[in-house]
């Protein structure tokens, strides 16, 4: 299938041609009809599948060019909201659709000469577009089509009370496009108090970059991590690096212990700046840096193709941390691993994450490298294999309890 039959208009698909999109991915075989159509529409996709331009193409043959805001997507951090401004201005190149993009971080001023320019589209992280609004800036009454991005993330991270007043200052004939990498029961709670007879559209499982990734566990004194790390990069194999960490501070600790061994690295994490952040990923994009150190509350801004290895130097909290790290790998058609450093107070986390993918990981010992005491998982464990709730395009049923990962429906067979 190609661009066209999606029903785009000609003006938009002089954008995608300059995005050099050849064809169209599932998410946006699935969704564009839909958007375009005028339907509500609830995407559960991951970051990886397309989903950015599953919303920015159709919604640009919503709205017209007429200086008010027409459009506005909402997405829980800056990482995201540059990014999906960069595809954003991509897209408009045939629309010239004007576009805004607020965030925190950095001054007020430029966004707000920008607004008052007049804008067609408005990418913004919640809190800084509340402030916006307060100062009396802002005009959402014109909006058309609103997008809640990474619904999932935004809910985590404490939001929903401020996007709730986002969507109360949009008005109510609007068309509500709400894309998450999970259905948790909380998400599915504001699709029902949200959106209107929305369509549901999902990438099959099988597509999903998960699929593609070469995930191996290797269990570790905890106090050894950072020697285990060392170690590993001293082997060429691992090129484009990114490391994950629990904290910040661990996330600064790793980085000082790599500089003073001398890999070139970046910390990127919440207790940075906009400034430092930014600096950092472009300094891992362009290869100045071979290692990233992040932490979860900035996975999803990280869109850097190429990514070799993803190192999970602690495991995340929730196996939906886990698949959204590891996505950070193998984009764009490409192979990737994901490396787990997993200690004795990490194996029911590791139970967690196994019962999401339905399937159990295979541990691995570092040929080479000295191990001091450490407890190691048995290879015979079980993987729970509770059935989980099934959402599939067009309809949503639900079998048993709620649905943790959005990776996959059942255990693999
Ligand atoms: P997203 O899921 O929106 O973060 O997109 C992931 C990556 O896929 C981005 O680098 C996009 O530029 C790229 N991408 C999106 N749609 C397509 C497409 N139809 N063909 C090729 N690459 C795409």
């Amino acid at each position: 299938m190609t661009f066209e039959e999606l029903g785009l208009s000609p003006r938009v698909l002089t954008g995608v041609r300059s995005m050099g999109y050849s064809e169209p991915t599932p998410i946006q075989r699935e969704a564009v009809p839909h958007i375009l159509a005028g339907s509500d529409v609830v995407g559960c996709a991951q970051t990886g599948t397309g989903k950015t331009a599953a919303f920015v193409l159709p919604m640009l043959d919503r709205i017209e060019k007429t200086g008010t805001i027409g459009a506005l997507i909402v997405t829980p951090t800056r990482e995201l909201a540059q990014q999906i401004a960069d595809t954003a201005m991509k897209a408009t190149r045939g629309t010239g659709h004007r576009i805004a993009v607020i965030y925190g971080g950095v001054g007020y001023e430029p966004q707000l000469q920008k607004l008052r320019k007049g804008v067609d589209i408005v990418i913004a992280t919640p809190g800084r577009l509340l402030d916006i609004n307060a100062r009396g800036e802002l005009d959402l009454s014109s909006v058309k089509v609103l997008v809640l991005d990474e619904a999932d993330r935004m809910l985590d991270m404490g939001f929903w009370p401020d996007v709730r007043k986002i969507i109360s200052l949009c008005p109510d004939s609007r068309q509500n496009l709400l894309f998450s990498a999970t259905m948790s029961t909380e998400v599915l709670r504001v699709v029902r108090s949200t959106l209107h007879e929305p369509v549901m559209v999902e990438t099959s499982p099988a597509a999903t970059p998960v699929e593609r990734i070469e995930q191996r566990v290797y269990p570790v004194n905890a106090q050894q991590k950072a020697e285990l790390l060392v170690t590993l990069l001293d082997r060429e194999s691992l090129d484009k690096v990114l490391v994950f960490t629990r904290t910040k501070h661990r996330a600064d600790h790793v980085h000082k212990v790599l500089a003073r061994e001398g890999v070139s690295s970046a910390p990127i994490h919440g207790g940075r700046t906009q400034a430092q952040r930014q600096k950092a990923l472009e300094g891992f994009k362009s290869g100045r840096h071979r290692v990233l150190v992040a932490t979860d509350v900035v996975s999803r801004g990280i869109d850097v193709d190429e990514i070799s290895h993803v190192i999970n130097y602690d495991l995340p909290n929730t196996a939906e941390d886990y698949v959204h790290r590891i996505g950070r790998t193998a984009r764009a058609g490409a192979s990737g691993s994901a490396i787990t450093f997993l200690a004795a107070e990490e194996y029911e986390t590791l139970a967690e994450i196994e019962r999401v993918l339905g399937e159990r990981l295979v541990c691995e010992d570092v040929e080479g490298f000295s191990y001091g005491h450490r407890i190691v998982p048995n290879p015979e464990r079980k993987v729970d294999t509770t059935p989980r709730p099934v959402f599939s395009s067009g309809v949503m049923s639900h079998r048993g309890g709620s649905r943790r990962g959005g990776q996959r429906r059942g255990p693999r067979r």
